[in-house]
């Protein structure tokens, strides 16, 4: 059972547990083609018709698409779960609320399981935009998902098919409170949004890295990273579940460069989205893409949204701390007796 909690004072999130995500079967990886009875069937399936028409599908237990371009599927040891832990605790001090529940799915972007985004051509990223744009305008009409996390990371030195995590999730993401509280404050000084006003001077400035007419990359002037790119719109623009077909092409000329430079300059990589949620109308910041160097292990999603992942439950951690305190306190008892010659 993997759940989201608040912690007891500030707004830090906790994720507990996290099981490994890697194919069951050491020697066969569910996310390549010919295996696709290893996975739940997929919720949304892209194909490229002949012409360069896309076809969007759905696949059934019984009906497997073979011929499948990027899938979507459900995260077979998801980092949220989608019911309360059964029992439900009643005793959690503070606590209002439960703790957070979602879905986790995973875009699988490729059928080559050494095909790297970085490694992809423009109409292969504009592909996977839409992907997530789609499936995440989906997540968004489930019950009780409230904000839809978007999280790859590549390792160089791994051997695992790439996949884009999409976590549903009751709750914002704590970094994505204080962007807001961020933008809130230099609208008040400023009177302008900071990424548009970022956007236009670093146009053709020291830092700008690929640029078209609508969407620039850049290297931020205080970067949290030895190595990072931050995507935008000129234009502000508060979602990106919303652009155009046009407007994500033109988007896939400006990320693809840069993955691909994120890979050569820094070799492991992670990638995030922050854009507002489809069900809170009052966010309003410009949103942007951010890749940043290393994460791997889904430290990413701590670094970039603020949430911890730990492998155990503190339940469990508290258990075996506990059995060594108690030890360690019967041993001190019995030393304290025999000084005391009882
Ligand atoms: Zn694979
Ligand atoms: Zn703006």
């Amino acid at each position: 059972m993997s759940e989201l909690r608040r912690d007891y004072f500030e707004n830090h999130f906790t994720l507990a547990p996290i099981t490994s995500i890697a194919p069951r079967r050491r020697d066969v990886c569910p996310f390549c083609p010919g295996h696709e009875d290893l996975l739940p069937p997929a919720e949304m399936v892209f194909t490229r018709e002949e012409g360069g028409s896309i076809r969007k599908m759905e696949e059934s237990e019984d009906e497997r698409v073979k011929d499948w371009d990027i899938k979507v599927v459900r995260c077979l040891s998801p980092l949220v779960s989608e019911k309360p832990s059964q029992p439900r605790e009643t005793r959690i001090p503070f606590r209002k609320v439960d703790p957070v529940v979602g879905a986790h799915y995973v875009i699988i972007p490729t059928r080559r399981h050494d095909g790297r985004l970085s490694s992809m051509g423009i109409d292969e990223v504009a592909l996977m935009l839409l992907s997530i744009q789609e499936f995440g305008k989906k997540m968004y009409q489930r019950k009780g998902v409230n904000y839809v996390l978007i999280y790859y990371e590549e390792d160089l030195k791994g051997d695992q098919h790439p996949l884009v995590h999409m976590l549903g999730l009751s709750e914002l993401p704590p970094a994505l409170t204080g962007e807001i509280q961020a933008h809130r404050r230099t609208m008040r000084e400023s009177g302008a949004c900071p990424l548009c006003v970022i956007a236009e001077v670093e146009r053709s400035g020291p830092r700008e890295l690929v640029s078209n007419n609508q969407f620039i990359s850049v290297f931020p002037w205080a970067p949290s990273g030895e190595f990072e790119a931050w995507i935008m719109p000129f234009k502000h623009r508060a979602r990106f579940f919303r652009l155009t077909h046009t407007s994500l092409n033109r988007l896939a000329e400006i990320l693809t460069p840069t993955l691909a430079a994120m890979a050569k300059a820094a070799g492991s990589f992670y990638m995030i989205f922050y854009t507002n949620s489809l069900k809170r109308s009052s966010m309003n910041i410009h949103w942007s893409i951010r890749l940043r160097d290393g994460g791997s292990g889904f430290e990413g999603i701590m670094l970039s949204y603020g949430i911890r992942i730990y492998k155990e439950r503190p339940e469990d951690h508290a258990k075996k701390i506990a059995r060594h305190a108690r030890r360690a306190m019967a041993e001190l008892l019995v030393e304290k007796h025999r000084r005391h010659g009882v």
